[in-house]
């Protein structure tokens, strides 16, 4: 990045669709990480982060009065970006029992008649589900019966646990005719202030996104780029590292929550603990209680979606003498 930032021809405005070395590089990473093949031409597009593309992607395929699938408790942009485009959310809950994947028998067929889009998010933000092929085959069955776009959020692929790699949908035959992924480079390589991500899959889905963004943003600063590429072509052991320093934040707060009365969602994937609230408490009056008598910041499920009521958010974003210091407190205090 350093030294990129000192060639004079990467302070002009970068072609909006990426760099074809950085489409390159994705396709290759793609290739190395999925097994899935893709055309850095026409199948790939860089993103200034993948909130960016997430958010744009409706306004290219959603009519005002269409429906859009979006999971809940979720990512707050699938719901925002669809308002954005005038559509309306139907929301699928993610249960417990379920795995933390949506019941797609459970949608009315009136509503998948009008839908559009069925996003998805796993590794999933914010309960920490992984999903498997036999989930994505039944959901290319249903999209492919009532004719829906998949746009899958695939941020956290890499932040996964005990060697069970998560998967792409589109490593499945047939799902490129409709599916889309948003990667990031933010989460796999501690990239978040960079901005860079991209979008692979459908070559239709793919253009329509870009006729958005050619409108509205003007592409990635190259020697980001230039970052990028070298992040997903030599960047393998640095996403290992970052895997390690997560799993021993992991191994050290679940056994923790769990001595003091907590039954937190055990993550194979992600940096999130998604915990049921003890007895007596909702998101909120929990996160407040451990905010005011603990000095611990917490996320309300709520937040995500009326069905994360009844859930906390904690982030591994903390050293681990942190961790032990929230446990200790939360110990002493109690609730
Ligand atoms: C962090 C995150 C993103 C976006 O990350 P960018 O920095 O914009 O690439 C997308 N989806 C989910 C679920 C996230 O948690």
């Amino acid at each position: 990045m350093k030294r990129e930032t000192a060639v004079p021809a990467n302070h002009q405005y970068p072609s909006y669709q990426g760099l074809l070395p950085f489409r390159e590089a994705a396709a290759k990473w793609y290739r190395r990480r999925f097994g899935v093949s893709l055309d850095p031409s026409s199948e790939v597009i860089a993103l200034i982060g993948s909130k960016e593309g997430i958010a744009h992607f409706p306004l290219a395929f959603v009519n005002p009065g269409d429906t859009v699938l979006v999971p809940d408790p979720g990512y707050p942009v699938y719901h925002i970006a669809t308002m954005f485009a005038g559509g309306k959310s139907h929301l699928l809950p993610l249960r417990r029992e379920n795995g933390f994947l949506p019941d797609l028998d459970a949608i009315p067929r009136s509503v998948l008649a009008k839908a559009k889009i069925l996003f998805l998010n796993y590794p999933n933000n914010p309960t920490s589900a992984v999903a498997d092929k036999t989930f994505y085959r039944k959901v290319l069955g249903v999209a492919e019966e009532h004719d829906l776009i998949v746009a899958h959020d695939v941020a956290y692929t890499e932040i996964y646990f005990d060697g069970k790699r998560p998967g792409s949908i589109l490593e499945l035959p047939g799902a490129k005719k409709r599916c889309i992924e948003f990667h990031s480079l933010s989460k796999t390589y501690n990239m978040t202030g960079w901005r860079v991500g991209f979008a692979v899959g459908n070559a239709e889905l793919v253009a329509g996104l870009g006729k958005v963004k050619t409108n509205v943003d003007s592409g990635v600063f190259q020697a980001v780029q230039a970052a990028g590429i070298e992040a997903l072509t030599n960047g393998d052991e640095a996403s290992e590292g970052i895997r390690r320093v997560y799993r021993e934040r992991r191994d050290l707060l679940i056994p923790g929550l769990r001595a003091i009365g907590l039954d937190p969602v055990f993550p194979q994937a992600t940096f999130y603990v998604w915990i049921p609230v003890p007895k007596g408490y909702t998101s909120a009056s929990f996160c407040a209680h451990l905010l005011e008598k603990t000095g611990i910041v917490t996320t309300p499920g709520s937040g995500f979606g009326k069905s994360g009521e009844g859930y906390i958010r904690i982030a591994l974003t903390q050293e681990k003498v942190r961790i032990r210091e929230a446990l200790s407190r939360i110990r002493k205090v109690g609730f």
